[in-house]
């Protein structure tokens, strides 16, 4: 709730300015800009499915949303008013238990690790989509497109992720092709490297999956990841079943992060080499349950 952005906040607050002015009870003296695609599906955290014109309306008051409140960390729901300013939520008073009649809000979802591509949609329709399930933001590798456009696919993808208020942080494909074997669109070296992580909207270098290369010391790949380090972004990490003085080896290149365990003791190794841990659990991995 609180990494809550202008632009999310504006689409709540568009929205809801939309459903009160319809009912004709308050006017909106400084309306924000219309959001396209929040304004679509609700207010963005919205537990209900899209919005329709039978939907309740967000109540507005006149700073503050009256809603029934979905606290994840404490896991329990009230009738709430949240206030904001500037894009930001700076107080919520509880208003007593959950109200029958009241639409419900909650905090979106960030997508930790996720190529856009693979969907096989573009970024706009891709947030346009997503963020009917909860999730506001994702942490993207645009290693696919890369592997077929190289830099000039990510600035695509950067283009239009830019027209939708859905938050894509980039990274820049560490990887590209993913292996010497493959006859790969384009090829991404240290130079290409440089040049995306100097562009605004790439925020770290993607997933590291040559980890063979990283313990052998390949010099292209650490000449990446020392590109990410001079500019003090973070190097996210791809290493299935490494573990003891391997994963301690591969943390130490450089790399903070691992989405790759599928066993309790893998993760354990590398949270004790100083990385951090994604669990995935969904249709494409199962990681969760502890073996
Ligand atoms: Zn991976």
């Amino acid at each position: 709730m609180h990494d809550t952005t202008d632009k999310q906040a504006n689409g709540i607050q568009a929205n809801s300015m939309d459903a009160f002015e319809s009912e004709g009870r308050v006017s909106a003296p400084d309306r924000p800009e219309r959001v396209e695609g929040l304004a679509e599906t609700g207010a963005c955290g919205s537990t209900s499915a899209p919005r329709t014109a039978n939907s309740p309306p967000f109540r507005l008051n006149p700073n503050g949303i009256e809603a029934n409140l979905v606290d994840i960390a404490a896991k329990r729901i009230f009738a709430a008013r949240v206030f904001w300013s500037a894009g930001v939520i700076e107080r919520i008073d509880e208003l007593g238990g959950e109200h029958p009649d009241w639409p419900y809000l909650m905090p979106g979802l960030v997508d930790a690790h996720v190529h856009i591509e693979s969907s096989l949609l573009p970024p706009t329709e891709f947030a346009r989509l997503a963020v009917r399930h909860g999730t506001v933001a994702t942490v993207s590798d645009p290693h696919e497109i890369a592997n077929v456009l190289g830099v000039e696919g990510v600035r695509w993808m950067l283009g239009n992720a830019a027209k939708t208020p859905f938050q894509i942080l980039f990274g820049a494909p560490s990887c590209v092709p993913a292996t010497g074997f493959e006859t790969a669109g384009a090829v991404l070296g240290v130079a290409e490297i440089e040049t995306l992580l100097a562009t605004p909207g790439v925020g770290y270098l993607s997933e590291v999956m040559n980890f063979p290369g990283v313990l052998a010391g390949d010099a292209d790949l650490l000449g990446k990841i020392a590109a990410a380090k001079r500019r003090g972004l973070p190097v996210d990490g791809h290493a299935p079943g490494l573990s003891g003085a391997a994963a301690a080896a591969y943390a130490a290149a450089g790399i903070s992060s691992d989405h790759e365990c599928s066993t309790l003791a893998e993760a354990e190794d590398k949270l004790r080499a100083g990385m951090m841990i994604l669990i995935r659990e969904g249709s494409a991995a199962r990681n969760f349950a502890v073996r």
